[in-house]
């Protein structure tokens, strides 16, 4: 996959050359490029923004800059060659649908993700209308009902979330299935390691049984348990028809 990122503070991305993306980048899985907005800018200020049309507090980010770094990146959605065809365009804006997992799973199968992190109020809404306009996938997400101040942590949640579920770069993909937000649609259950006991907390015995059945039912009702107690909108989004008896008692 190849994601382009366009921000004014590319120094804000390093992180993605570490641990697994990192590692993802280096194997030549992800191939990752951060572009610097101010290098598409024409006057000697380097300016990305300016004053909102109809008054206001802050600044707003300029489309013209925008798109000039835009079309480099883009590709023809309705082409071939490099960049890629029809890349996805990814805003981050607290203002968008809430990225979840599922989102997460979408963009993995895109061949080409552009990234565009705002700052100040935000970027013109033309630049939105103008790449939907023309045929490219469009998604403007939010990491959470908070305010940043900027794309960036955003751009790392998603790039990391989705770069996990490229195939190869988690090394044992069973960790994928049982996650919390898979496909059980359910929290994940408690997990421990050594030593067995520490500090007088016990692990719970059943992990010690080394009986497989029973381990696997404890643990669908821990996930059970722990989901309805955090999360009662994610039971109550389940699908009925994937409950057993048991699974309706917890
Ligand atoms: N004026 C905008 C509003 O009220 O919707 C907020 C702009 S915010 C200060 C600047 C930039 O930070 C946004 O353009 C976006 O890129 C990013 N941002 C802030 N909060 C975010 C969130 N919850 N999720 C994703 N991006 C966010």
């Amino acid at each position: 996959m190849r994601v382009d990122v366009v921000t004014i503070f590319p120094d804000y991305l390093a992180a993605l050359d570490l641990s697994l993306v990192g590692k993802a980048r280096r194997s030549g899985l992800l191939d990752l490029r951060v572009h610097d907005l101010r290098d598409f800018t024409t006057d000697r200020h380097r300016t990305v923004d300016d004053t909102p049309f109809g008054g206001g507090a802050g600044m707003v980010m300029r489309p013209d800059v925008w798109g000039r770094a835009l079309d480099d990146l883009m590709g023809d959605p309705a082409g071939a060659g490099e960049p890629p065809a029809g890349a996805h365009l990814v805003v981050p804006t607290p203002s968008g649908e809430v990225f979840t997992q599922r989102h997460a799973e979408r963009l993995a199968e895109a061949e080409h993700l552009v990234v565009a992190c705002g700052r100040y109020e935000g970027i013109d809404a033309r630049v939105v209308e103008h790449y939907r306009a023309a045929g490219h996938p469009v998604s403007e997400l939010s990491i959470g009902d908070y305010v940043l101040n900027g794309g960036e942590v955003a751009a790392l949640v998603m790039i990391e979330a989705v770069g996990r579920l490229l195939p190869g770069v988690v090394g044992n993909p069973h960790s994928l299935v049982e996650e919390s937000h898979g496909a059980a649609g359910l929290l994940e259950y408690p997990v421990y390691t050594k030593p067995p006991a520490w500090d007088g907390h016990d692990v719970p015995e059943v992990l010690l049984s080394g009986h497989h059945g029973r381990i696997e039912r404890w643990r669908r009702d821990q996930a059970l348990e722990r989901t309805a107690r955090r999360r009662p909108d994610m039971v109550a989004a389940l699908d009925p028809a994937g409950l057993d008896r048991r699974d309706r008692e917890v």
